[in-house]
């Protein structure tokens, strides 16, 4: 038996363990002293009353052989697809519902999405950039190269003519800087992928954070981006779905890759390998589309976002150059006075007790930068920014 040795070719410590590991050791050493979590990736709302409702509800059809339901419609039911499916719609963007697959998250598309793919390809990421593209890349043996965020670029990377790629991984709203690409921008990356043959892996799981209405939320608001785009989505961040699990991909029918089309691969690979996001769940995400839905969970994310514009002041307020934090929950600060992201990390975690996410675990580009969430409860979002202000 052999391993898959680009699976060992990741590197051991993830980041947000060894973050973990860090805080766990501070809280060892220092019983007395509060930690103010600012590095928090996950949200900490708790669901809204109509989404668990509707969960009951389910479970409890669940309990009669009439309103029972065993396996479900492979690419996800269709009260859901559509639902899905008329949220873009809303907004003026066409997706059909046969374009929608319902799945468990995002994370897990975004693995799996690399079965459709050969080895043999160049995976262009932007540079911070969420570890999952980077590592299912590696795992997957495939050659990757990166676009550099930077702060002359507010950390929004654009295509290199010149440079030569297969598969492209955006992230907009971005994790880690909370950067957004407007739609001259997206449009610049879509045309690019044209030219090269190439796919876009668009991730848009924070796209409901985005406040400016000019800004882009779906990269099939980009004419020809049915032609070169898959999108990532989920209810986690959106509807505080991380522990529930219910996310969904868009496979355009017209994408055509190598004399295969994508959709059908991915179909086939979801039947083959997935059975189906829980009924309950599909159910209760199909509520977060209706509009009593839309406002519980909008109300949940403005709580988010006005954490994210208190840490914001904060800084603001001390000359700390940042980007992010007004159209996504994250603040992405640069360390003062050129700091290593590591040590700044470990300055403000072992001297004030606030513990953020140093922005090198994302990337070389986000060396000297630090990440801040906003997904935090208010009291210790106010406590650190209160403590940043001060700096
Ligand atoms: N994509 C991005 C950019 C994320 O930040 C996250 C979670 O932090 C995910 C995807 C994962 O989402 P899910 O919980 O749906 O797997």
């Amino acid at each position: 038996m052999r391993v898959n040795h680009h699976a060992l070719e990741l590197e051991q410590n993830y980041l947000f363990s060894e973050v973990a590991k860090r805080i766990r050791t501070f809280q060892a050493n220092n019983p007395e002293k509060a930690l103010l979590k600012l590095s928090i990736g996950d949200v900490t709302r708790p669901l809204a009353k109509i989404i668990t409702d509707e969960m009951k509800a389910a479970a409890e059809d669940m309990s009669h052989a009439e309103t029972f339901h065993g396996y479900g419609a492979e690419q996800g039911e269709p009260f859901l697809r559509e639902a899905i499916a008329g949220y873009y719609t809303k907004r003026g963007i066409r997706v059909a519902p046969e374009d929608v697959f319902v799945s468990d998250g995002a994370k897990c598309d975004l693995g799996n999405l690399c079965d459709l793919f050969d080895a043999d390809n160049t995976v262009l990421l932007p540079n911070p950039v969420y570890p999952v593209y980077y590592d299912t890349s590696i795992m997957a043996g495939r050659r990757v190269i990166f676009a550099n965020g930077t702060k002359e670029n507010s950390f929004l990377p654009m295509p290199d003519p010149a440079v030569q790629a297969d598969i492209i991984y955006l992230c907009s709203p971005n994790n880690p800087t909370g950067a957004v690409y407007n739609k001259a921008q997206l449009a610049e990356w879509v045309a690019y992928a044209q030219q090269q043959h190439a796919l876009i892996l668009f991730d848009a799981a924070y796209e409901s954070y985005i406040r400016d209405p000019a800004l882009p939320h779906s990269i099939f608001e980009i004419d020809g981006a049915e032609t070169c785009a898959v999108e990532i989505n989920s209810l986690s961040k959106t509807a505080g779905f991380t522990g529930v699990r219910c996310g969904w991909t868009v496979v355009p029918r017209t994408l055509q890759f190598d004399g295969a089309s994508l959709h059908s691969m991915w179909f086939r690979r979801m039947a083959t390998k997935y059975n189906g996001t829980s009924y309950i769940i599909q159910r209760a995400a199909a509520v977060v589309f209706t509009g009593a839905g839309q406002q519980a969970v909008h109300a949940d994310i403005d709580y988010y976002m006005e954490n994210a514009a208190i840490i914001k002041a904060a800084l603001n307020a001390v000359g700390i150059h940042s980007v992010g934090g007004e159209n996504a929950p994250y603040v992405w600060m640069q360390c003062p006075g050129n700091a290593d992201s590591w040590d700044y990390f470990d300055m403000l975690l072992n001297q004030y007790g606030i513990a953020g996410t140093p922005g090198a675990g994302f990337g070389s580009a986000g060396q000297g930068w630090l990440r801040f969430s906003a997904f935090g409860a208010r009291e210790t979002v106010t406590k650190a920014s209160g403590i940043l202000a001060s700096l």
